[in-house]
């Protein structure tokens, strides 16, 4: 089972949550009544930002979470603990809309979960990685850049391109740097020749 989760962002705010909680690693709640182990994916009005797993469901009151922006009622309701698997705030599948990619909100069916969950990994894991090792550090720094909150600049510092649609960031030694798409390839590759030129005079 599948389901698609649409939080409005006036009362919850989503983005800076799952930043928050893929780093710490911690579960957190949504009102949504699902089953153990269903996959969710967690969007916005503007796209989906990230994809979960439902640990459980409770009967409860609001869980205290410092992202709600709005008052907790008393009210109890089913609320379900999620726990991430992957976040990206700038995919570049489904940053476009939901009535654009017609989607519904709410329960998926087959067909459509098995294109989301395509459309979420072909846009979120690398392909141009040779090892394990390498995979793991370029996710990790993958999540760092597109997960960075501030505005990009209005061109790529190192071609000039324009297309701010494409632009993104890439963090070099703690400093991010808008990019395009291929400046940020080659920007990589460099660091990785470079990598394996030290640990080629290490030894
Ligand atoms: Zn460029
Ligand atoms: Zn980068």
């Amino acid at each position: 089972m599948c389901h698609l989760l649409i939080v409005e962002e006036s009362e919850f705010a989503l983005r800076q949550a799952v930043v928050a909680y893929y780093e710490t690693k911690e579960p957190f709640y949504l009102p949504a009544e699902l089953a153990e182990g269903e996959d969710v994916f967690l969007a916005t009005a503007d796209g989906i930002v990230a994809y979960a797993e439902v640990l459980f469901s409770e009967y409860t009151t609001r869980p205290a979470d410092p992202h709600w922006l709005v008052e907790a009622d008393e009210q109890e309701r089913t609320y379900a603990c999620l726990d991430l698997i992957s976040v990206d705030l700038r995919h570049p599948l489904l940053g476009s809309g939901f009535p654009a990619l017609n989607i519904k909100p709410g329960q998926t069916d087959p067909k459509t979960r098995q294109w989301l969950l395509e459309a979420w990994q072909a846009g979120h894991f690398e392909t141009d990685v040779s090892t394990v090792e390498e995979a793991k550090k370029r996710r990790i720094e993958r999540f760092r850049e597109r997960n960075h909150l501030a505005p990009l600049l209005a061109s790529c510092e190192a071609c000039g391109s324009t297309r701010q649609s494409v632009l993104e960031w890439h963090e070099d030694n703690g400093h991010f740097k808008t990019l395009c798409p291929t400046c940020h390839r080659l920007a990589h590759q460099a660091y990785q020749e470079i990598q394996d030129i030290a640990a080629a005079s290490d030894d």
